[in-house]
């Protein structure tokens, strides 16, 4: 494998683009790139996608059949009359019908907007709404729970069509009796680049999501990121665990692996430890993709469990959406024999933009280098946008030079809050961080989330790292609470593993170690004990929404709040 500088210096987004197939004159489609030229290759037979039911059964399906699935879908959308532009969107758990619904949208020219199964009528409306959803696909049960209301508020929405049940007392369309009228020959749309392919709304975690919208030339990142981040090889058997509701299911759970052509697993259910390591083992998924809070939800089920599984295949482990404490990368390191990889990125650039390699010597806690192609920056406000600022180790705000194929075209119907991301040619994250002298890159905080207490800037991911590493917490969140003489001081949120209890000496324990680990005016004054964190439906703690509670505020937008409700 090439060294992280060979490849950087070797790169070129012209190269890139040039590993794709193509359509004549300048077009593409992201489904053709991702299937049917692995058919052109002679790779039809070669298994695309593994589905794991949640009642334990499974299915295979190859490259070819996914390919001619998605032409039936193609068609079954021409013959209702949807056309190229059109949005078609799912609310859909994990499961075939999800994959081969978002294929034959791209191969049909229309926009795709994968809804999490699990959002509550409010969001799913709002969503339909802001994207002028023409197409739903779901199952009868999600449709009579979240969406049968709705309808009179959705004018645009002609068609809904249902996967497991025929529909036709209530004017849906029976998906699985369409397509099977329909033919497999399908001839796919040559997009031009810039036309949009994708919505997807981000978060929610710092206020009401927005809707990102793709274009079709976005493949060109998805796939290269995908080989150069997470080291993606056509015999991969490869599992990413986020739900393709989350921009990281579609670009790392459905567009770069099949467009590297590995073999896919998904499963339909829900996190539970035992579930996951057995899957890790018997399907041997050799490169894996997950989260922070499943990782220490692994790590709150304990070392043993993993130990008790051959887990000899996984070759490469990356993870991606909070910031992955050290603590967990060297459990990672001791209990699988190799560390998590942390990438950084959002559902605004499309594709990992930062990231530890598989070449690259792994530092704890840092989110690791620019990809190829990428140029990142600390910046800080100055009097005409922003300026770079170079010396190692200083705060400010995570920047990319704007400019890779992945980077969101908009928002939806909300220009001005897009032409504010951008600075002096610069892309501004939102995210603060650092860089060392060796280049990589250090997550500090969300803008929102940053701590500034007696003249200290305090970020709560060093916070909230230094407490992981006591034997007793299993989830933390930093927050800071205004103060009269020190402008703000820290509080923290500990949730605690299994066989510990909330007493007054852990609590005083807590409170001395980030001492003896952070001095004084950086560790938290205040330590409170929750049994959960409040979380995103992605996986992210929501500090606003502690901040909110603790204070008394409105808790405003909870639409991605996960909850016990289904
Ligand atoms: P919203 O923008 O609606 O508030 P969100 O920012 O959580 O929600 P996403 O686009 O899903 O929505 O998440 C991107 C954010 O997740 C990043 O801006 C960053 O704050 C966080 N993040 C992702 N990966 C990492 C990582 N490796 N380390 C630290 N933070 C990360
Ligand atoms: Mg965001």
């Amino acid at each position: 494998m090439p060294s992280y500088d060979e490849e950087v210096s070797g790169f070129s987004w012209d190269a890139a683009r040039a590993l794709l197939d193509w359509f004549p004159d300048g077009k593409l489609n992201i489904a053709y790139e991702a299937i049917d030229r692995h058919l052109q290759k002679g790779d039809g037979d070669r298994i695309a996608l593994r589905w794991l039911s949640k009642n334990g059964s499974r299915k295979d399906f190859t490259y070819r059949d996914l390919s001619l699935q998605s032409n039936r879908f193609a068609n079954l959308l021409r013959s209702l009359g949807i056309e190229k532009g059109d949005r078609v969107y799912s609310l859909l758990g994990r499961v075939p019908e999800l994959y081969i619904a978002a294929l034959g949208s791209l191969k049909a020219g229309c926009v795709f907007c994968p809804m999490f199964s699990a959002f509550g009528p409010e969001p799913i409306r709002s969503r339909m709404e802001i994207g002028g959803a023409n197409v739903l696909i779901t199952t009868k049960r999600l449709y009579k729970r979240k969406v049968s209301a709705l309808r009179k508020d959705l004018p645009e929405l002609k068609e809904i069509l249902i996967i497991d049940d025929d529909g036709s007392d209530e004017g849906l369309r029976d998906f699985a009796a369409l397509m099977a009228a329909e033919t497999e020959d399908f001839k796919t749309e040559a997009m031009a680049p810039e036309e949009t392919a994708l919505l997807h709304f981000t978060s929610g975690t710092t206020g009401k999501p927005k809707g990102a919208m793709h274009v079709h030339e976005a493949v060109v990142a998805h796939h290269i990121t995908g080989r150069l981040a997470l080291d993606l090889r056509s015999d991969d058997i490869y599992w990413c665990t986020a739900d393709p509701g989350w921009i990281t299911g579609t670009s790392y759970g459905i567009i770069a692996p099949f467009t590297n052509g590995v073999t896919m697993v998904i499963d339909e259910a829900e996190f539970d430890a035992n579930r996951w390591y057995q899957i890790l083992a018997e399907e041997k998924i050799t490169v894996w993709y997950t989260a922070p809070t499943a990782i220490r939800m692994l790590m709150k089920a304990g070392s043993e469990l993993a130990k008790s599984h051959d887990l000899s295949h996984l070759r490469f482990m990356a993870s991606v959406g909070e910031p992955l404490n050290p603590e967990a990368v060297i459990w990672s390191a001791d209990t699988f024999g190799i560390p998590f990889h942390d990438n950084w990125w959002q559902t605004e650039t499309g594709g990992i933009m930062i990231a530890n390699y598989a070449s690259m010597g792994v530092k704890p806690g840092s989110m690791g280098k620019p990809l190829p192609g990428i140029s990142a920056a600390i910046v800080e406000k100055s009097d005409n946008g922003v300026r770079e600022i170079t010396k190692p180790l200083a705060i400010g705000e995570l920047a990319l030079k704007t400019g890779w194929p992945s980077m969101m075209r908009g928002y939806l119907h909300e220009e001005e809050r897009y032409q504010k991301c951008f600075a002096n040619g610069w892309y501004l994250s939102g995210d603060l961080a650092m860089r060392d002298s060796d280049g990589y890159f250090w997550f500090v905080g969300r803008n929102d989330d940053v701590i500034k207490s007696a003249g200290h800037l305090i970020g709560p991911f060093e916070v909230e790292s230094a407490l992981m590493e006591h034997e007793a917490a299993a989830e933390v969140a930093v927050i800071g609470i205004a103060d009269e003489t020190a402008g703000e001081i820290v509080k923290a949120f500990v949730a605690l593993k299994l066989g510990h209890k909330p007493t007054e000496d852990l609590r005083l324990d807590l409170v001395g170690h980030a001492r003896k680990r952070l001095g004084p005016a950086v560790a938290p004054k205040d330590i409170a004990f929750r049994e959960n964190l409040p979380k995103t439906r992605s996986g992210k703690i929501m500090r606003r929404l502690l901040k909110a509670r603790e204070l008394g505020l409105p808790e405003g937008d909870i639409s991605t709040l996960e909850s016990d409700e289904q």
